[in-house]
């Protein structure tokens, strides 16, 4: 069935105006409940307003096929009277629909749709011959904002006044007086309405917001819930010293990368990476001067490397940089980027060339992750032979006179 305006007026009637349940954003876990209550209140009292509008500014012009019945003489009257007022009533609905008033103070402005319509009918029950017939007219507004309009019950109270007040006028000043008998009988209709429907108003108002504050809670857990969840997820994935990704992130990126540069052609790099006698640098500095060298170290390789790079931290001094679509002259150029960054890199309290790195790289289309790994390891091995220098699969560029004397 098409998502038609009424089905949806319905909808909004019936389920309130909150966010949908699924992949929609909830309301912020960190603000009151009560605010979004109060909002979602708020929409349900604009859309309930504009059914009560919508029938009035329809049915109550249409009511003149009752005047051309009951009371002819004045029909013509009637109908004029009853199109002017619809004016301003089509007005003030169209407030309702389209205007910030509208949506700030809907009760407000459905009171004044409303204004119109009983204001009218006692004007024409001071007229008419038919009094009871008219004054019923009067309930039906009564009944339809007690029963419909989705506000608190003040809004209830004040048609029931401005009716009852109304109502009093038209008694006092009919120019041919109102029979006796007619009177009683609209003040018992008027009364029990004004019970009724303040009565089914309240129960109404009061289970409408208990259902309301019960959505809104449940939505505002769910939200902590999936944020509990992002973080609880970033964390496993991270190392809470540096903030770099961890090895259990690394195990998996690295998997991924090798899978899609085998089934690409593409090809991937790793850099693997080992601060120089860490030892001597905790014994040196303690451990938290060591922490804070390896969160340097980390700060340093995070800005150094590309977007697509990953930046992890293996485990204790030992750290690793994943590059996809890199080949091993971006790795070693990037490797050794790095080596000369880092010895140059003074955290407070260290003397200059203090922090330094080894560092071995290796690249391929289609290796293992196992492979790839260990063929940089055996470079960071080699490194090691020096320190502070990269372990590199590219052949060294050879001298000329090693190239002489080099067997053929
Ligand atoms: P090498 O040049 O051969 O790498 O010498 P090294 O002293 O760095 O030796 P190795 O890499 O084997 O030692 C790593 C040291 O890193 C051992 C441990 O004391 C230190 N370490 C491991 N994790 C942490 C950490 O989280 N914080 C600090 N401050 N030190 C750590
Ligand atoms: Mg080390």
């Amino acid at each position: 069935m098409p998502d038609t305006v009424p089905r949806r007026l319905v909808g909004a009637l019936l389920a309130g105006d909150l966010p949908a349940a699924d992949g929609a954003r909830g309301p912020d876990p960190d603000t009151g409940g009560e605010a979004e209550v109060a909002a979602a209140m708020q929409r349900r009292a604009r859309v309930s307003g504009l059914v009560i509008g919508l029938v009035a500014v329809i049915v109550f012009p249409a009511w003149s096929l009752l005047d051309f019945y009951l009371e002819p003489a004045l029909a013509s009257t009637f109908l004029l009277v009853r199109l002017l007022a619809d004016v301003p009533m089509v007005g003030v609905l169209w407030l309702l629909w389209r205007s910030d008033l509208g949506r700030r103070r809907p009760e407000l402005l459905t009171l004044v749709i409303l204004a119109f319509v009983q204001l009218s009918v006692c004007w024409m029950v001071a007229l008419v011959d038919n009094t009871e017939s008219y004054a019923a007219g009067l309930l039906l507004a009564i009944y339809g904002v007690g029963g419909i309009l989705a506000a608190p019950v003040r809004w209830s109270v004040a048609l029931v006044t401005l009716t009852w007040t109304g109502l009093a006028g038209a008694v006092l000043l009919a120019p041919r007086g109102i029979p006796h008998v007619d009177v009683v009988a609209v003040v018992f209709w008027l009364a029990t309405a004004t019970v009724v429907a303040t009565v089914t108003h309240a129960v109404r108002h009061t289970l409408g917001h208990s259902e309301l504050t019960t959505r809104v809670n449940l939505l505002r857990e769910r939200e902590r819930t999936r944020l509990l969840l992002d973080r609880l997820e970033r964390l496993s994935l991270e190392d809470p010293l540096t903030g770099l990704a961890n090895r259990r992130r690394w195990d998996v990126e690295l998997d991924v990368a090798c899978a899609e540069a085998g089934a690409s052609g593409q090809p991937v790099a790793v850099v693997v990476i080992d601060i120089d006698h860490f030892k001597q640098v905790n014994d040196r500095h303690g451990h938290a001067g060591g922490d804070a060298a390896l969160r340097e170290v980390a700060r340093l390789l995070i800005r150094r490397v590309r977007s697509g790079d990953l930046v992890a931290r293996l485990g204790g001094d030992e750290l690793a940089v994943l590059m996809p679509g890199s080949d091993a002259d971006r790795a070693v150029e990037l490797a050794e980027a790095l080596r000369v960054a880092v010895s140059g890199l003074v955290p407070p309290g260290f003397d200059p060339g203090e922090l330094t790195l080894s560092l071995g790289v290796a690249a391929g289309s289609g290796p293992t992750p196992t492979e790839l790994m260990h063929r940089a390891d055996e470079r960071l091995y080699a490194a090691k032979a020096t320190r502070n220098a990269v372990g590199t699969p590219l052949p060294r560029p050879r001298a000329p006179h090693e190239v002489a004397d080099a067997p053929r």
